[in-house]
């Protein structure tokens, strides 16, 4: 992936576990808290995450 083609950012991310198992590639990873973080070196921008996220806690940048 390179910077051209942007990236998931999480904000504010409410642990809900609606984007759990909606990733394809095992991009969606969930850290000791419970907080989504993303592997960018498997995330293929699919949109997945961002579409099934109901509080808008990841977020597409370009
Ligand atoms: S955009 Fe697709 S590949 Fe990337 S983290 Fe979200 S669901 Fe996974
Ligand atoms: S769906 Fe959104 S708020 Fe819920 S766990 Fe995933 S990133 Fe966090």
């Amino acid at each position: 992936m390179t910077e051209e083609e942007g990236y998931i950012v999480v904000l504010g991310c409410k642990k809900c576990g609606k984007c759990d198992n909606v990733c394809p590639t095992g991009a969606l990873q969930k850290d000791n808290n419970g907080m989504i973080k993303i592997d960018y070196d498997k995330c293929t921008l699919c949109m997945k995450c961002v579409e099934v996220c109901p509080n808008k806690a990841l977020v597409y940048m370009e």
